[in-house]
């Protein structure tokens, strides 16, 4: 049996990370990352995989090229179990390896609802896994009719990807909530992004359950709880993740209210010599320390390098996952994190909002200017920042990023309109206009006026 100090189990975002971190703090260690499969997607480019990247062998972790550069031993093998009491994991294949430290980062797999017809040919859901991937590219091939569940950031993707590929195909999305997107973003940008969508001739049916697939055995429809049945000769499923915890259960391991791992905000498991990271932990909201469903690439890189840093001498804490999301879609950028204004109103704050859009470039005339708009969700006692949102040019994605880091440090709204942003003609709106510090001191306006 081959002993390590450290054994990672899973190489996507969150294994890759934690064994790059743990060689960062821990050079001398012994590391290695164990991982199902030979080629691991990319998982934030599936949806390009189907368009504009072409297959899903152009979008990889270069996980192996990293390894090596980083001196950190792989194998690959779907782990069955782990041996506490020994410090040993044992593969699908029977071989063994010791650990000193373990970190599970073996990430999540899609919903599946319990739905009549799920099991139709052709309703596929989003699985990290190359070769099913390129089966669901294949079937959009010679699909009619696409049905799209889920208007969330997934669902979006991947309708816009199947449009760029297939001008002819007829794409539907069916979303149970009122707007697209409703969970990441207020009303207004909700709006925007389903007049993106609807202008790339992408129905969109919202407030409207999926209740089963027809079909004999190819899904040849939708029946939605309206009593509704649209045409479909495809569907896939973009509706969530599920922790993979399946190891962990069976070895003991506490599990949270999610069905995520549990761990403190060290990322130790119930287990202290056991460490787990990204989509399969239990995770808990920045804002107020209650649970959280949410998983993403951004959540699970910190947590592996909070978890990584950790495992021989305590260096990190995790304070809780602020959600930090952005796509594109048509043209136009929609960055957001932290709280939208209505989910701060339901936790009970007392808010205060500004907004700011302005062109990303001085003088307007400049190449490439863009309309960009930023809003700014302030807790109006302490002027707190609690959340932001940006749409349009496609820098809203690196804005949103640094609002993030003023949610992380708890800024306010004075802080923000004071502090120095570098611009340039051809790179950002006018230091006068700013859209993120202008945002802020109309929000300083507001509460001067209560
Ligand atoms: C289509 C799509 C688009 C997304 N877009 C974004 C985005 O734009 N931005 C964003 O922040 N997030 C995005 N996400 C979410 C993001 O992909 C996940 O949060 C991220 O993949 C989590 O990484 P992870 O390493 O925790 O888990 P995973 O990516 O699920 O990886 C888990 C790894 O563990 C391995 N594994 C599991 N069990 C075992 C075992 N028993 N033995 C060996 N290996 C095992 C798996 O094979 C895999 O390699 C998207 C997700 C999807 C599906």
């Amino acid at each position: 049996m081959m002993n390590y100090d450290v054994i990672i189990v899973g190489a996507s975002a969150a294994g890759v990370t934690a064994a790059i971190t743990a060689k960062y703090h821990y050079p001398n260690k012994k590391i290695m990352v164990i991982r199902k499969e030979e080629l691991v997607p990319i998982p934030c480019g599936i949806p390009y995989t189907f368009g504009i990247v072409g297959a899903p062998e152009k979008g990889l972790i270069p996980a192996d090229e990293m390894f090596k550069k980083n001196n950190i031993d792989t194998r690959i093998g779907d782990v069955i179990e782990i041996d506490r009491s020994a410090s040993k994991i044992r593969t699908d294949n029977g071989e063994e390896y010791g650990y000193k430290r373990l970190i599970l980062a073996t990430g999540s797999n899609p919903i599946v609802p319990t739905l009549s017809g799920k099991d139709k040919e052709n309703v596929f859901s989003i699985r990290k896994d190359v070769p099913y991937l390129q089966k669901i590219i294949d079937t959009l091939q010679k699909a009619k009719h696409l049905c799209i569940v889920g208007c969330g950031f997934i669902g979006v993707e991947i309708a816009e990807e199947c449009r760029r590929k297939r001008l002819d195909l007829e794409i539907t999305i069916v979303e149970m909530l009122t707007h697209c997107l409703q969970l990441v973003y207020d009303e207004e940008f909700c709006i925007k992004a389903e007049s993106t969508l609807k202008e790339q001739n992408i129905n969109l049916l919202l407030d409207e359950k999926v209740e089963s697939f027809k079909g004999d055995e190819f899904v040849k429809g939708v029946k939605l709880a309206s009593g509704r049945i649209i045409d479909a000769d495809m569907v896939i499923l973009g509706i969530g993740a599920v922790a993979n915890i399946d190891i962990a259960s069976k070895a003991g391991l506490e599990i949270g209210p999610t069905k995520g791992i549990q761990v403190n905000r060290y990322m130790q498991t119930s287990d202290p010599a056991i460490y787990a990271c990204g989509d399969c932990a239990e995770k808990v909201s920045f804002f107020d320390g209650k649970k959280s469903p949410l998983k993403l690439a951004s959540i699970a890189t910190m947590e592996a390098r909070v978890a990584g840093a950790n495992l021989f001498s305590t260096n990190r804490v995790n304070m809780g996952v602020i959600g930090v999301y952005s796509t594109v879609l048509g043209n136009c950028a929609f960055a957001a994190a932290g709280l939208t204004r209505s989910q701060a109103v339901e936790r009970g704050f007392d808010v205060v909002v500004g907004e700011s859009e302005a062109v990303n470039r001085h003088p307007g005339c400049m190449p490439d200017a863009e309309m960009m708009k930023v809003k700014l969700i302030f807790e109006a006692g302490s002027q707190v920042i609690l959340g932001g949102q940006v749409s349009g040019a496609k820098s809203g994605g690196e804005l949103i990023n640094a609002i993030s880091a003023c949610i992380h440090q708890r800024m306010t709204a004075d802080d923000i309109a004071t502090f120095q942003t570098g611009t340039h003609p051809a790179l950002t709106a006018s230091p006068i206009a700013y859209q993120l510090v202008n945002a802020a001191e109309m929000a300083i306006g507001k509460m001067k006026m209560r």
